[in-house]
């Protein structure tokens, strides 16, 4: 389907208020092929699944792993198997920390996570550091705020286990070379664990190729509903993990002294799963796949790159922190706090995010007490970066 500005925005129901989104990056806005499908669900379909075998709830498990096999076709896995529904992005990480990191490292082996890193790929690596001695390497940012393998190279070393950094920072936009990345880790016989959550909503991934062991997403940035998230690991570093979670569905046998696990990958999900998150996420992937998304991001980076300009123009005193054609466009003003902008923004209806975004350490090496981002998606207009700066000129002006 061609990529058409205005048809596309039309199927964002939210948007036909006159508040002007621009907080894409915490979570975007819903097309109604979502909606409808949720909404299907527990209006007329509603049924466990994996479990009953009436004809609904046998309807109903094979959409729920039809979201499954259309997930690992997004990220080209070799098998749906390899695909593990999680709540999100943090939660697929902590599993991965707690479930590998911590039941298959030992104390004084080494993790690199670099400097880039929103909290959830950072504090659940601490929580393996102090648990079992592991330890954690920070990857420092280079001072135009990217990361150098070259770097990298210097703090590997025979203990290195896992290297792990984000596809997409949600602070810079900055986007990490994961093939080099890739390549580094496995000369060195460590593995690596890429946070896509912000990557795969403005750059295709393919697992096989980049040879990625970990990738992990949140389904509710990327058009889907929340509560939903993927874990994606090569089928032998699956098996290997520790199921974490136990309850019912996930395994093989039970009694009193034990248990057998399940096959992949339901030895991870343990309980109900969020059906009706998986089905509105079944939708929104049949709607994707049918969508130009190259086009559609070319036209959101136009929209930033020309919105950047023209702040820059408007706005001799902002500091632009963000990299150039990304989708968010992060800024500080110097004596202006933060938050008085976002409250200021706020009242004239425009949504954006302020503060640390969810990485202290990252703000703090750029030397900001907080930033100010915009983020756009392929729904947003010129109407809204107009907004933006006009926004933003009034709130300066309110301050001064
Ligand atoms: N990683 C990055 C880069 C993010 O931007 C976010 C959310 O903002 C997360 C991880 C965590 O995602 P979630 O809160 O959906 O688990």
């Amino acid at each position: 389907m061609k990529f058409q500005p205005s048809v596309f925005r039309a199927e964002f129901p939210s948007l036909q208020s006159d508040s002007i989104y621009l907080d894409s990056a915490s979570t975007s806005l819903k097309p109604q092929v979502m909606i409808d499908a949720t909404n299907h669900y527990y209006t007329h379909n509603t049924a466990t699944i994996l479990r009953s075998k009436h004809s609904t709830a046998l309807a109903l498990t094979e959409q729920f792993e039809q979201a499954r096999i259309l997930t690992a076709k997004l990220i080209n896995a070799e098998h749906s198997h390899e695909i593990i529904w999680t709540k999100g992005a943090t939660e697929s990480l902590n599993l991965i920390a707690q479930s590998h990191a911590r039941y298959l490292l030992k104390e004084d082996d080494e993790i690199i996570i670099s400097e880039l890193e929103h909290h959830s790929n950072l504090i659940p690596w601490l929580q393996v550091a102090q648990q079992i001695g592991v330890k954690v390497i920070k990857w420092s940012i280079e001072e135009d705020g990217s990361l150098s393998t070259d770097r990298l190279l210097t703090l590997i070393t025979d203990k290195t286990r896992i290297i792990t950094v984000t596809q997409m920072s949600n602070v810079t936009g900055f986007k990490p070379d994961i093939a080099k990345i890739s390549d580094i880790a496995h000369q060195h016989n460590a593995i690596i664990v890429v946070d896509g959550a912000q990557g795969i909503v403005h750059q295709a991934i393919d697992v096989k190729k980049y040879n990625i062991d970990f990738y992990v997403f949140s389904a509710h940035k990327l058009y889907g509903p929340t509560g939903l998230g993927v874990l994606y690991g090569k089928s032998d570093l699956l098996t290997k993990m520790d199921c974490g979670q136990g309850g019912g569905k996930m395994l093989k046998s039970a009694s009193f002294t034990g248990f057998q696990p399940a096959d992949l990958p339901y030895k991870f999900e343990a309980g109900t799963p969020n059906i009706a998150g998986a089905l509105g996420f079944h939708a929104t992937l049949k709607w994707l796949f049918a969508l130009d998304t190259e086009a559609a991001e070319a036209y959101t980076n136009k929209l930033v790159n020309d919105c950047r300009a023209k702040l820059i123009e408007a706005i001799p005193q902002l500091k632009i922190i963000s990299v150039a054609d990304s989708s968010i466009l992060t800024f500080a003003l110097p004596h202006i706090h933060h938050d008085d902008i976002s409250i200021l923004l706020a009242e004239q209806n425009i949504a954006i995010r302020a503060g640390e975004l969810c990485a202290q350490p990252l703000i703090k090496a750029l030397g900001f007490p907080g930033v100010i981002r915009a983020s756009f998606m392929p729904y947003n207009n010129i109407d809204d970066t107009n907004h933006l700066i006009s926004g933003l000129q009034s709130a300066i002006d309110i301050l001064k």
